[in-house]
């Protein structure tokens, strides 16, 4: 494993810092991304590295804002390093679905397509396990 990935995984507690899914589960390490793409001049530093499961890595892309269907305006996507998870979703243990209840976690629901069926079920999965949220 690179040092990057060692030192972010550790600080993120081994989740997805967008989803929180557990890593522990799957059968790949997850990944390294860039809050602020490098294409939009992110740097390399830990500061700007969060640890994403394949899924919200692949569905966030570059993006760094998507519009809010609700407000119908602009809203930036959860930075994990500046925003609290638990002040922008929450989780229905029932539907495994995550809602948002805030510009910021209604665009990041939307834009990493978070509630997709396969989505849910892992997390109804990972809820019988007791390893989510
Ligand atoms: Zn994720």
């Amino acid at each position: 494993m690179s040092k990057p990935y060692a030192a972010v995984a550790e600080r993120a507690g081994h989740r997805c810092e967008y989803c929180r899914a557990p890593e522990v589960i799957f059968n790949l390490p997850f990944e390294v991304e860039h809050i602020v793409p490098s294409s939009r001049g992110g740097s390399d530093e830990e500061s700007n590295l969060a640890l994403a499961c394949r899924a919200c890595n692949l569905f966030k892309s570059d993006r760094q804002h998507a519009k809010d269907e609700v407000t119908e305006e602009v809203a930036p996507l959860f930075h994990p390093r500046l925003d609290v998870w638990n002040e922008h979703f929450q989780v229905d243990r029932d539907e495994g679905s995550i809602r948002g209840p805030t510009a910021i976690g209604r665009v990041a629901v939307a834009a990493l397509q978070r509630n997709r069926d396969v989505q849910r079920i892992a997390r109804i999965s990972w809820m019988k396990l007791q390893l989510y949220p």
